[in-house]
């Protein structure tokens, strides 16, 4: 089995590429691994080489939403045999060349959420998912990485950032490694504490 490697480069981080490509390549039943740069989104997967351009074709035809492609490549490395597909971390060691993901409006699942009375974020005005949110508001730093965030140290936010919060929860609809913001402004989150105790659980 050959191994691929493809390089992604644009708008291609915080956007939910890496669940995109997760995704797809266990429908396609690839192993490898998919990881951000400062560069772009890379990846690499055992496949023939029919499978790996039916691959490639649809990660560049087919982006998530908000994704901007302006570069991508395919090309054959040396054999690398995997045994599934994971997010592996992030690779600092490019230079920097990247387009920076700016903060998201509100996407029509998350307005859809806020406006369903049974729903457990209804009403709650800073739903965000992994196509919309904040995004360049709270980096830090390249790649787009949780690290790389004002989200990296949650308790020293909570103490020093007394006007707006942002707090980690997992994506329940998806795998638990695909994390996503919901934010908090501080004065806010208390009140729905008192109003919603059982809409703020399911962010802890
Ligand atoms: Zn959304």
């Amino acid at each position: 089995m050959n191994t691929y490697h493809i390089h992604i480069g644009g708008l291609v981080q915080g956007v939910g590429f890496r669940p995109f490509v997760c995704r797809l390549a266990e429908q396609m039943k690839l192993c490898g691994w998919v990881s951000n740069g400062k560069d772009g989104v890379h990846i690499e997967i055992n496949a023939s080489a029919e499978e790996a351009e039916v691959f490639y074709n649809s990660v560049v035809q087919s982006p998530p939403p908000n994704a901007i492609i302006s570069s991508h490549l395919l090309t054959q490395t040396g054999e690398h045999p995997f045994e599934n597909f994971v997010i592996r971390n992030s690779d600092n060691t490019a230079q920097p060349d990247l387009l920076l993901t700016p903060d998201l409006a509100i996407c029509k699942n998350c307005r859809r959420e806020i406006s369903e009375e049974t729903n457990k974020r209804f009403e709650y005005p800073f739903t965000t998912c992994l196509e919309c949110g904040p995004r360049y508001s709270i980096v830090t730093g390249l790649p787009y990485d949780r690290e790389n965030t004002t989200m990296s140290d949650l308790k020293c936010a909570a103490v020093a950032r007394l006007s707006i919060i942002i707090f980690i929860t997992e994506d329940i609809t998806a795998k638990p490694t695909h994390v996503l913001t919901a934010a908090f402004p501080f004065i806010y989150m208390t009140i729905m504490a008192l109003k919603f105790p059982m809409t703020l659980k399911v962010f802890y």
